[in-house]
């Protein structure tokens, strides 16, 4: 076995981490630096930019630059998400054929997987450059709120660049398991994870080296992007009350009122105030404006409250779920860039009655665990350590009349499987439909469709008489798979699976041969 690698691709950073001696340790990118944005840029020249140098251009060059496109890999382009994050970016988004969403450059479209896998491929390269020998495997985390389609279109990611996904895990699960088997605790652990696009909460159990997830929740679409968004319309609002001149229709101007809210937010975790300076905000033959404003933290405070606020129920049906009281939790560990925020720190240490645990970074913890992960699949870490992860959503079939049939149950510890026989209703009918579903909505049409699995072949027979066993997997990277068996003679029933989104595996393959073929070849800030 190879290196393997331990990665976290975040919404606006990326990490990578390997195992050294049985610990993990962060290996920096090719700038030298431990965190890398997850932005990609397409420059007028052709040239394709990853990381601090697609970053730089974002002002200059904002339709062709990508960011944030954690938010919208596995989603429709019809979801209310990619709706709501539709006016603010200012790239375009289009729907795919198969009614996924799709980034716009120039006139060509690229799916978010394809955008992703640059970050990814940016993340192998600093990887290589840093062993000095090339690097095919990784453990790589998602938030452990995201759905199959989620999950499945990350892996399609690291899968075109070039790298063979060993093991899904849920970043918090990561984080935990860095800092227990760091920490050497035992007890519950619970770890709030918000970062730059998602929030997550797990509560976990350590106990010498068994980290058993009791429960996990969370929103898939809150994030340190909402908190630098609200300054940004405060600074919107503002100007058109003083000029007239409404900034939210020009792209320029919104992305370096993005880069000014984000930079005005970081500093105000570490000070009471900010200037927030954009000179020449509008600039034409006619007219020249400028946006000079100070920014306080009681301010910002209260004009994100609601967003802190919102991932207190979270918490609230994690707890419950696990059968626990905040009294009773050990441990709180902080993820993510968005608890630097003061106000989130302090309502996490109210809610619990304990301060949040300060030795751990943040930015670099998931990362740390993949690392950790990866070192307990090929042996390097052995003490005894076992992960026992959730899922973090129901799995079930629609039935008649729009109705839903639980089939497995939200926070079971993965892998998991359940096996249901099904009969065909009518006289030598042929094919059974299944409609699979994800979450926990009692009716169908209130869950994610996964997609129609047709057991197809049946041998002629009177209605009720076929048996067939259909297995519902979720496997441990928390995807589901749906296999089927004739009871009779025990030989497979062939299934034939419409996913309702994501890329073939035709379309994955192409995609990793044209990443990988000439002129494919992406430049980072050294060359
Ligand atoms: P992550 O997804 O963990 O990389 O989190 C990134 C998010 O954390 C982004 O929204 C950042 O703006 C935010 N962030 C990073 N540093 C700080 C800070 N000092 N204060 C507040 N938010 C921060």
């Amino acid at each position: 076995m190879g290196r393997v690698i331990g990665i976290d691709l975040g919404t606006t950073y990326s990490c990578v981490s390997y195992l050294e001696g049985g610990k993990p340790v962060v290996i920096p990118n090719l700038e030298g630096l431990p965190t890398t944005p997850s932005v990609v840029s397409f420059t007028g020249a052709g040239e394709r930019l990853v990381g601090t140098l697609a970053l730089r251009q974002a002002v200059t060059n904002p339709t062709s630059t990508f960011f944030a496109v954690k938010r919208l890999i596995g989603q429709k382009f019809i979801s209310a998400q990619v709706q709501e994050a539709l006016p603010r970016l200012p790239y375009g988004l289009r729907e795919a054929a198969n009614g996924d969403v799709a980034l716009v450059l120039g006139d060509q479209t690229l799916s978010p997987p394809e955008i992703s896998a640059m970050v990814l491929g940016y993340l192998k390269t600093c990887a290589e450059s840093f062993f000095g020998e090339p690097v095919t495997q990784a453990v790589i985390t998602v938030p452990a709120h995201f759905n199959d389609a989620q999950r499945q279109a990350t892996k399609d990611a690291a899968t075109i660049c070039g790298l063979d996904v060993l093991r899904v895990i849920n970043e918090p699960t990561a984080a935990g398991l860095a800092y227990g088997l760091d920490a050497r605790k035992n007890g519950l652990i619970a770890v709030y994870d918000l970062g730059g696009g998602t929030f997550d909460i797990t509560i976990l159990e350590a106990s010498d080296g068994v980290f058993n997830v009791l429960a996990t929740n969370g929103d898939s679409y809150l994030g340190g992007e909402d908190f630098d968004h609200r300054i940004l319309e405060w600074l919107v609002t503002d100007f058109r009350a003083e000029t007239g001149i409404d900034l939210s229709k020009d792209k320029l101007a919104l992305q370096r009122l993005k880069e000014a809210a984000e930079r005005a937010k970081r500093e105000l975790s570490f000070t009471a105030e900010t200037e927030i300076n954009l000179p020449f905000i509008v600039s034409d033959q006619n007219r020249s404006s400028h946006i000079r404003k100070t920014l306080s933290r009681p301010v910002f405070e209260a004009m994100t409250a609601d967003l802190v606020e919102r991932t207190v129920p979270h918490i609230e049906k994690a707890l419950a779920e696990a059968r626990l009281t905040p009294d009773r939790i050990d441990h709180v560990i902080l993820v993510g860039g968005q608890t630097r925020m003061p106000l989130v720190k302090g309502q996490v240490a109210r809610f619990f009655g304990r301060a949040p645990e300060e030795k751990i970074d943040p930015d670099q913890t998931v990362a740390m665990g993949a690392a950790i992960q990866s070192g307990i699949l090929d042996g390097q870490v052995r003490d005894l350590v076992l992960l026992l992860d959730v899922t973090p959503f129901a799995l079930g079939i629609e039935t008649e009349s729009d109705g839903y049939e639980m089939i497995i149950e939200k926070n079971m510890t993965i892998p998991t499987r359940k096996v249901k026989a099904f009969t065909t209703v009518e006289h030598n009918q042929r094919r059974v439909r299944l409609h699979v579903l994800q979450g926990e909505g009692f009716l169908a049409s209130m869950n994610k469709s996964l997609a129609v699995f047709e057991l197809v072949g049946i041998e002629p027979a009177p209605a009720g008489v076929p048996q067939i066993d259909v297995t519902f997997e979720i496997n441990a990277d928390g995807l589901v798979q749906v296999s089927a068996k004739d009871k009779e003679t025990g030989l497979s029933q062939k299934i034939e699976v419409r996913p309702s989104s994501g890329l073939s595996t035709a379309e994955v393959e192409a995609l990793k041969r044209k990443q990988s073929g000439p002129g494919a070849a992406a430049r980072t800030a050294n060359g």
